[in-house]
């Protein structure tokens, strides 16, 4: 294999192949990134005399951005439609892979639903041909193939490894909108504590009893989020709070601008939502970090620009160095969540 293939949200191709060139090229590593507009992927051909297996292990999955999935990959395939099991068989063969599951997907697009059919008639004859011949078993250390049909006679194989790699199908974390929520947008609060925070850590992280602070809050998605873990929000934002999580008594609305409101005291939480510029919101959430105004933050960068990469890079080195900086040794993450459309999610996390 020579290749890594990313999946990513429709739409979002250059960004992923702008952030996995410019890691790769500070990791050392030579070749070049490839993509079809509104295609749901990138490649990253490697050219280079080590393996791409190898590059693919420095490249951490938690630390991409734009990727929902991160594979090693052989050469996408055309397929003749009386027979597309015996050239998938023959480079499975050749290629020396082994694993211990088969996953079927396609791009996050119409084209790919469509696949659903075909995919469902192949699974098991395939399954059964590569057990058969001793590539798919049970021990071959939580290896994964994942056949990506770009279309019924295009496919591309890659391999996942436990670890470093999203354990969703199509990378895509699906949540039910909870039906007494005020606004879709609550998924996105919702998705990043998944994303970013150990389920066995929910009770401590997040739990009852602890302090908020929502910016831009209105309608009011990200503070039912906070409401439902049992914790206490003030709900920054000029316009109106839903009515229902009002009466719930745990939420504290004030009219005032995010960016110069101060908590009256310590908190556990901020979380921002307001829809302004990346530097901008950044820079307020560092203020609120280096005063220790608050222990976790979560805040969403918009990005209508066409850089989108590049934005999110600046802000988020700004940040780690004046972290730094202040002596604040933190855990930064950032992410395109399933749920951000033109933005992205970043985690911050005091560490002591
Ligand atoms: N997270 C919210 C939810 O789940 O319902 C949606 C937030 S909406 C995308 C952005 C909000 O930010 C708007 O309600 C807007 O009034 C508010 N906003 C914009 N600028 C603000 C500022 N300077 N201070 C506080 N809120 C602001």
């Amino acid at each position: 294999p020579d290749q890594l293939l990313f999946y990513c949200r429709p739409g979002f191709e250059a960004d992923v192949a702008t952030e996995v060139a410019e890691r790769v090229e500070r990791l050392g590593w030579q070749g070049r990134a490839e993509f079809i507009e509104q295609g749901g992927f990138a490649c990253f051909v490697v050219d280079d005399e080590r393996p791409a297996n190898e590059l693919h292990r420095q490249l951490k999955f938690e630390q991409l951005v734009f990727a929902r999935q991160s594979l090693v990959a052989l050469a996408p395939m055309g397929l003749n439609r009386d027979d597309r099991m015996s050239p998938i068989l023959a480079q499975v063969m050749t290629s020396g892979w082994s694993f211990e599951s088969i996953w079927h997907e396609t791009p996050d697009t119409n084209e790919g639903k469509a696949l659903a059919g075909l995919i469902k008639a192949l699974t098991r004859p395939l399954e059964s041909a590569l057990r058969k011949r001793g590539a798919l078993r049970r021990k071959a250390g939580g290896r994964r193939l994942h056949l990506f049909w770009m279309d019924g006679d295009f496919v591309q194989l890659g391999m996942s490894f436990p670890g470093n790699r999203s354990e969703l199908p199509g990378g895509i974390r699906r949540l039910r909108f909870p039906s007494a929520a005020p606004s879709r947008s609550t998924l996105k609060l919702e998705e990043a504590w998944h994303e970013f925070i150990p389920r066995d850590e929910w009770s401590v992280r997040l739990a009852e009893g602890m302090q908020a602070a929502d910016l831009g809050a209105a309608p009011g998605g990200w503070t039912w989020q906070l409401v439902a873990r049992g914790m206490h929000v003030f709900a920054i934002d000029n316009g109106p709070m839903k009515g229902d999580l009002m009466a719930t008594g745990m939420v504290e609305h004030l009219r005032e601008d995010g960016f110069v409101w101060e908590p009256p005291y310590r908190l556990d939480w901020l979380v921002c939502d307001i829809v302004d510029k990346p530097a901008r919101v950044t820079a307020m959430v560092q203020r609120w970090l280096i005063r220790r105004w608050c222990r976790e933050a979560v805040f969403n960068l918009k990005l209508p620009m066409k850089r989108r990469w590049e934005e999110v890079d600046r802000c988020l080195v700004l940040l780690g160095e004046a972290l730094e900086n202040a002596g604040i040794r933190t855990e930064l993450r950032c992410r395109h969540l399933y749920h951000d459309r033109e933005e992205v999610t970043v985690h911050v996390r005091l560490l002591d």
